[in-house]
């Protein structure tokens, strides 16, 4: 075969194929900030913060860095550091671990429940300690945990939840959006998340009143009003242009969230092949955003090298748990192991799916699955 004989790739992401509508916008957008003179802590950050909130339901939005920053700041503005300990999950981007450690708190890995992927119930009982002072909750891939019941166990364990929706933009449970079930919720904007900047940037939301004003502090080198620096802070701000760029994206979210659900749910009730097996899927729409399709299957590694020859590319979220990361040895887990996480490493495979696929690029991806031998 020549080059001109193999189909297109297919990748994960496809920003250069986004509507030229919204790129035209987005430049308008950095022109309006480029002709405001203003470039960090103005007009378009404090609009974006109204408009998350908005969109969360909840009285405050603090812009920041990051996502890892986010949630760094939440554990701060909780005054959860050293000393303390915070329970999450193997199988979660690295920056949710680091987050913990960086605030100075002790984090305390629990393993995963095979059927989502997302933190065991079970084996955070077996991690709670007198120490314990937080739960982070990790939305993987997109989907709202069963809200209701972590905030309950939080509760009468007398720990605090928070959630780390840097996947999982504007998942809904029971009408209520992640990031709201917890004390606060952490997002990113990262590029490649469902709303994504053009570079870097994060959002706290929050109902409470303190973490608002703590984490502004924060954020800002620990200045209250100008030049008075109350608090140890760092600089995480969510600058103007990044702001600008979101308002905009912003309004494609929704139509670019139903997209991901299309494929996602073509996914589930046109895959056929027994050598792969499904997460188990929401009870409703709402419920998943997204962000990745996962399969799991004991072929993995053959199955992503067959998937590239017929030039579909695929990534592996996550192939090293937390614990078994070199930097991260002597972590605290349940005390009776992480087997779920580390299986579950060796068997997830997440497939395209995200807004730019066309009709026929999604068929391209069902057929090389199911003729996959
Ligand atoms: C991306 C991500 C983060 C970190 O967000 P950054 O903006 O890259 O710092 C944290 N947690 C999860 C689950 C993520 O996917």
């Amino acid at each position: 075969m020549t080059q001109s004989d193999l189909p297109t790739i297919i990748s994960m992401n496809s920003f250069q194929s986004e509507p030229a509508a919204l790129k035209h916008a987005m430049q308008s957008a950095v022109n309006r900030v480029i002709e405001s003179g203003w470039y960090v802590l103005g007009y378009e950050g404090i609009e974006f913060e109204r408009i998350w909130a908005s969109r969360c339901a909840l009285d405050h939005a603090i812009g920041v860095g990051n996502g890892m920053d986010a949630i760094e700041i939440i554990l701060r503005s909780l005054g959860i550091g050293e000393g303390d300990e915070v329970i999450t999950t193997p199988m979660t981007a690295f920056a949710t671990v680091l987050a913990i450690l960086r605030s100075g708190a002790t984090p305390v890995l629990a393993d995963i429940d095979q059927a989502t992927g997302h933190i065991s119930l079970e084996s955070v009982q077996r991690c709670l300690t007198k120490k314990t002072k937080a739960i982070i909750y990790v939305h993987l891939y997109g989907q709202i945990g069963p809200m209701d019941l972590w905030a309950k166990f939080c509760n009468q364990n007398n720990v605090l939840l928070i959630e780390d929706c840097a996947q999982a933009h504007l998942a809904t449970l029971n009408g209520k959006v992640a990031g709201s079930y917890g004390i606060a919720g952490a997002y990113s904007f990262y590029p490649t998340k469902n709303l994504g900047a053009l570079g870097d940037g994060g959002m706290i939301v929050t109902n409470d009143h303190s973490i608002d004003v703590l984490s502004r502090q924060l954020r800002n080198y620990g200045q209250s009003i100008r030049y008075h620096h109350p608090v140890i802070g760092m600089n995480s701000r969510l600058d103007e242009i990044q702001a600008a760029i979101l308002i905009e994206r912003n309004k494609w979210l929704d139509q670019f969230t139903e997209s991901r659900r299309d494929i996602a749910q073509q996914y589930i009730t046109s895959f056929t092949n027994t050598k792969i097996r499904l997460l188990a899927p929401p009870s409703e729409r709402s419920e998943h955003v997204y962000h990745l399709f996962v399969i799991l299957s004991r072929e993995r590694d053959r199955l992503s090298e067959y998937l590239a020859q017929r030039q579909i590319q695929s990534l592996i979220h996550y192939p090293v748990p937390i614990h078994l990361q070199e930097s991260c040895k002597d972590i605290k887990c349940d005390p009776a192991g992480l087997g779920n996480a580390e299986e579950y490493a060796q068997t997830c495979l997440s497939l395209p799916c995200h807004p730019q696929m066309q009709p026929n690029d999604v068929s391209r991806v069902i057929k090389a699955i199911n003729e996959f031998k």
